[in-house]
């Protein structure tokens, strides 16, 4: 009796082992950050967004089982460099510094940065205008680093800023800890629209109405040992891109996003 039992036991563990390591080669490990809309957000309890619906076809096409991680946006890229995660896909915008760390596909989507404000403040209207203020900014962003640089040439001199995980939680904030918000483009419209009349945004432009910030391009990263997935990202991005379904998911989850209010 105790041999069989011993048996089963063993056997037991075998199949396990070779479950667990089946499942585990077969994984697609995206990190995101899922307080982004209409690239990711939380619907119906489920991570959805333009973002997910390209790794879901890159998965696809490999074969493999998605994994979709939601992490702090300051954490994607060195997870991705270390391995942890094979693919960061939280509309990331292309830049020289995370070049040095990990490898971008081609771009897929462009942004500019918008201020977001009560709807109620008139005296906000352009970049000089957030001098001397709280501003309010999601952590290791590109919001981020050109306040930071702003504040650091004493183009924004006395502003200081206030970090955030998520756009919205910063802009939850306004008025009371901060009086602007920093972010990208269609987020900030999702917020706004979803803020039933609260806020309002617009573009970051200079006094004299000329732009205040680069336009940004959004790619997907992955390790820079990783060439092989990487080609095959850009050869679905390209696809998705010339059939026009990145255009098609922009509207669709821009609609989507715009029911859910935080
Ligand atoms: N595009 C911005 C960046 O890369 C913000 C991305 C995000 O908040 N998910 O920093």
């Amino acid at each position: 009796m105790k041999k069989i039992l011993s048996l089963v036991l063993a056997l037991a563990l075998i199949i396990c082992c070779f479950a667990g390591c089946g499942a585990k080669k077969d994984t697609l490990t995206v990190y995101t950050e899922a307080g982004f809309a209409p690239y990711e957000f939380v619907y119906n309890n489920e991570i959805v967004g333009v973002d997910i619906e390209i790794v879901k076809a890159v998965a696809e096409k490999l074969g493999k089982e998605l994994v979709v991680k939601d992490v702090k946006f300051d954490t994607i890229v060195g997870a991705v460099k270390s391995g942890k995660a094979d693919i960061g896909a939280a509309g990331i915008t292309i830049n020289d510094e995370r070049k040095e760390e990990v490898a971008f596909s081609i771009p897929y989507s462009s942004t500019e940065q918008y201020v977001i404000v009560k709807a109620d403040n008139n005296t906000i209207v352009n970049l000089d205008n957030l001098k001397g203020i709280k501003i309010g900014i999601q952590n290791g962003t590109t919001s981020d680093f050109m306040i930071d640089g702003l504040i650091k040439d004493n183009t924004l001199a006395g502003s200081t800023i206030v970090p955030y995980d998520a756009p919205a939680l910063a802009a939850a904030a306004l008025g009371s800890k901060v009086e602007a918000v920093v972010t990208d483009k269609l987020t900030a419209q999702i917020i706004v629209d979803g803020s039933n009349g609260a806020y309002k945004t617009f573009k970051l432009v200079k006094a004299d109405g000329s732009d205040a910030a680069e336009v940004e391009e959004y790619g997907i990263c992955v390790s820079k040992e990783n060439t092989e997935l990487l080609k095959t990202i850009n050869e679905v991005l390209q696809g998705l891109l010339d059939d026009g379904s990145v255009a098609k998911w922009e509207k669709e989850f821009n609609d989507k996003a715009a029911t859910v209010t935080e």
